[in-house]
């Protein structure tokens, strides 16, 4: 089978595992979730992973309601590492050898991120899952996917969601919504459409990093874009 991209970093947000339940993690989504990266990870194509922690904490909500934004944030790194280790499990139940390399100490429960191991890992074919984001607080998941995915050197930033790609509007609020089928980084951040936080933008621009927004619900996804099929929206450097 013919794939596009040989080396890719898959962006999955927390709620994105938290199925029906609505907080924490759903066995069955993470478990399907994990039966579509080992079809791609079986085929050969490169896997680098970064699983948010908002299905748990995120920081900022935790400062709203009083926290120090810091601490908030150090405990939506942890949220991250909860999801890394479950995603692991599933991914292992699935037959992948896997790692997970976490961006603050943490040896008992996995290894520490180290860049050159991480590729030597991706070369033998085990699927890397970076836990707790970039390890500093004020940051996001997105950022530290995009920094991942340019050390790594992917060709592709896989940024998975609830929704089928980029509309003008939000189209759970508005039907007659429009999908992109391609945008640039600019016209997102001008049009304040919510794809990635503007620091995560900015680093894949400046970059040359192209993301693909698609629907993580639906079957087969994964693979369809890394084979290049249209799925989604590719949100591109400039015209
Ligand atoms: N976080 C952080 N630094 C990072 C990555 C994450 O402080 O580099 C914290 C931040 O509080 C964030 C939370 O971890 O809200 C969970 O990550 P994120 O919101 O990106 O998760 P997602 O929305 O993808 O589930």
């Amino acid at each position: 089978m013919e794939y596009r991209y040989k080396t890719a970093l898959l962006k999955i947000s927390g709620e994105a595992l938290q199925g029906p339940l609505g907080f924490g993690l759903d066995p069955d989504t993470v478990d399907n979730v994990a039966a579509q990266i080992a079809e791609v990870s079986r085929a050969g194509v490169r896997l680098g992973l970064v699983i948010g922690g908002g299905n748990i904490f995120r920081g900022q909500a935790l400062a709203e309601r009083g926290l120090n934004r810091v601490t908030g944030d150090h405990m939506g790194m942890l949220a991250t590492v909860i999801n890394a280790l479950a995603m692991q499990d599933a991914l292992e139940r699935q037959g992948l050898a896997t790692r997970v390399q976490s961006s603050i100490t943490m040896v008992e429960f996995c290894e520490l991120y180290i860049r050159r191991r991480a590729i030597r890992h991706l070369e033998k074919g085990r699927v890397v899952i970076f836990a707790a984001g970039t390890g500093n607080p004020y940051l996001t998941t997105d950022t530290a996917a995009v920094l991942r995915a340019n050390e790594i050197g992917a060709d592709i930033i896989l940024k998975a969601t609830r929704v089928d790609g980029v509309y003008d509007r939000d189209p759970r609020l508005d039907p007659s919504a429009k999908r992109f089928e391609e945008i640039t980084y600019l016209e997102v951040i001008n049009r304040r459409l919510k794809v990635m936080d503007t620091t995560a933008m900015s680093l894949a621009m400046e970059n040359g990093l192209e993301t693909i927004v698609f629907d993580l619900q639906k079957e087969g996804n994964i693979k369809k874009t890394i084979m290049g099929e249209p799925v989604g929206t590719l949100v591109k450097i400039g015209d």
